[in-house]
């Protein structure tokens, strides 16, 4: 059994600034994945819970002060929230290791400071924001304001469950916007702290309210559709995307939507392999794969494919999979049973589509007390044909596919070769050429010779399945804000 406990052994939900009980008592449990051991359990939130979520949001909204108050004044708040986070770091990283099973130093060094840049980032950003006037002579002024929206829905997945949140609720309370955010019911823990983080920062009650559950017919959809929600942020899968937008459609709602991904990380063979090699790595098993971003194809150009898999299986076989906990575990399981069924058929599924294993398939060997957990090999394939499942659908988990191709032109087909468009990698000397890739790879975002390096301005989303907007700097704030334009008589 693992060493480390979580210290909350019971998940509320957060509403009006007090920690409540699920009205109806109703509970489900919550899991470490790399034991199976219930380390929580976590109250649902009834309908009538939800309903009260949204209308505590509601009227902290309307009667204010939160959208009223001087925009410093809100972002010192937003920042104080930042403050606490960094304050509480270690137990924020010892949560989120134990519910998502990635490893502690990731958390801690990565995700959770993220998550308080994620507020500051935005509350600083807010405070350089203003209008515009439209000069029309004597006679008229004519200038905008941006005005907060109302209550948002904030709905995030169980693989950076704490990032993400604060990705949405810093430019949402930043604009003046009340929130309800529901997390991921496989990874309840961290984000349940967030309305008390927020109240110790002293944002008024009922303007962050946090419920647990899960998506259809529960807390997830009764939020999509309530009355008093005005605009749904919403990270996870297309699927559930497709849904809360015909639930959403009944009010007409805003929505954004940030979706799956399968980016294609295409290695060209004027590429420095040993930068190349140790980051393709990162992008293919980070956070056991889990990542939307993840470079879950390798485009290998067939010159150097020889070279590419030896010095790439090398690099795998030495990534130390382990317990989350411990400093020197680079790979830790999937999340939760469900997921490492769906992860674990595509094994099934490459044999069948006569995919070459080159590494991986099977649970590593682990000390006793990890045998129940949900762990994979670092998994590599190579597939020659670019449409087999194993090629264009999400697996998002340890299993990652090289597709050899001869010619620039075939890259392109390939790397396009799917409905998702996130991001793409791009890896070669030839300046022209990473261009040309550039501006040819369907996708928001685009890496040439690195991967995942983010400035917070930026916008940040997907071409095609993969999402609906921009999140990022002004992108962010434009979802979060009513752009309404005022026009004086001066005579
Ligand atoms: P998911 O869609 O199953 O669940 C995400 C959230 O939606 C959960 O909180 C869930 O309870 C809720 N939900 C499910 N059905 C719902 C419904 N009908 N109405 C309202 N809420 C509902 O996603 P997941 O499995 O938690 O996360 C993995 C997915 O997230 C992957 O596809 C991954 O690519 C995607 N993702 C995308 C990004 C991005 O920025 N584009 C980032 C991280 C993850």
């Amino acid at each position: 059994m693992s060493k480390i406990q979580t210290h909350i052994k019971e998940v509320k939900l957060f509403i009006n600034g007090e920690y409540v009980e699920s009205s109806s008592h109703s509970i489900f449990e919550v899991k470490n994945p790399a034991t199976q051991e219930i380390i929580a359990t976590a109250h649902e939130a009834s309908y009538e819970d939800v309903d009260r979520a949204c209308r505590a949001a509601r009227k902290a909204f309307e009667e204010g002060p939160w959208r009223t108050m001087s925009v410093a004044e809100r972002c010192s708040k937003i920042r104080r929230m930042a403050e606490i986070i960094l304050e509480r770091k270690e137990e924020l990283a010892r949560l989120e290791a134990l519910d998502v099973g990635k490893p502690y130093h990731v958390a801690l060094e990565r995700e959770i400071p993220r998550a308080a840049e994620n507020l500051s980032f935005f509350a600083n950003f807010m405070e350089q924001q203003g209008g515009e006037t439209y000069p029309m002579g004597e006679e008229f002024l004519n200038y905008t304001r941006y005005e907060p929206v109302g209550v948002a829905a904030l709905i995030t997945p169980w693989n950076l469950p704490f990032m993400l949140t604060t990705w949405k609720l810093g430019p949402c309370l930043a604009a003046g916007n009340t929130a309800v955010i529901k997390p991921a019911e496989t990874t309840p823990l961290t984000v349940s702290l967030l309305g008390e983080i927020a109240k110790e920062a002293g944002i008024p009650d009922g303007v962050v309210n946090v419920i647990q559950g899960f998506g259809p017919d529960s807390a997830g959809e009764y939020m999509t559709d309530h009355p008093d929600v005005d605009l749904i942020s919403f990270t996870g899968e297309t699927s559930t995307g497709k849904a809360i937008m015909k639930t959403g459609a009944n009010s007409l709602k805003r929505v954004a939507f940030e979706l799956g991904g399968k980016a294609a990380n295409i290695v060209f063979e004027d590429a420095n392999l040993d930068k190349a090699i140790p980051v393709s790595i990162q992008a293919a098993f980070m956070n056991s794969g889990q990542v939307c971003l993840a470079g879950s194809r390798i485009l290998v150009q067939r010159s150097i494919l020889d070279e590419f898999v030896e010095k790439f299986k090398q690099a795998a076989s030495e990534l130390k999979v382990g317990d989350p906990q411990d400093v020197e575990t680079k790979m830790g399981p999937v999340v939760s049973e469900e997921h490492y069924k769906k992860v674990t058929s595509y094994l099934e599924i490459a044999k069948e589509e006569n995919a070459t294993l080159v590494f991986g398939g099977k649970r590593p060997d682990l000390p006793d007390y990890l045998e129940e957990g949900y762990y994979l090999e670092p998994t590599i394939y190579i597939q020659e044909n670019p449409n087999a499942r194993i090629c264009r659908e999400e697996i998002f988990g340890p299993i990652v596919t090289l597709i050899p191709f001869d010619t620039e032109e075939e890259a392109l087909e390939i790397a396009n070769n799917t409905d998702y468009g996130l991001n793409g990698v791009v890896w070669t000397d030839n300046l022209q050429r990473a261009h040309r890739i550039s501006h040819h790879v369907r996708a928001g975002t685009i890496w040439v010779n690195c991967w995942f390096v983010r400035d917070l301005r930026a916008p940040f989303g997907g071409f095609k399945k993969s999402g609906i907007g921009r999140e990022g700097g002004h992108h962010s704030l434009e979802f979060f804000t009513e752009a309404k334009n005022i026009c004086i008589a001066l005579k």
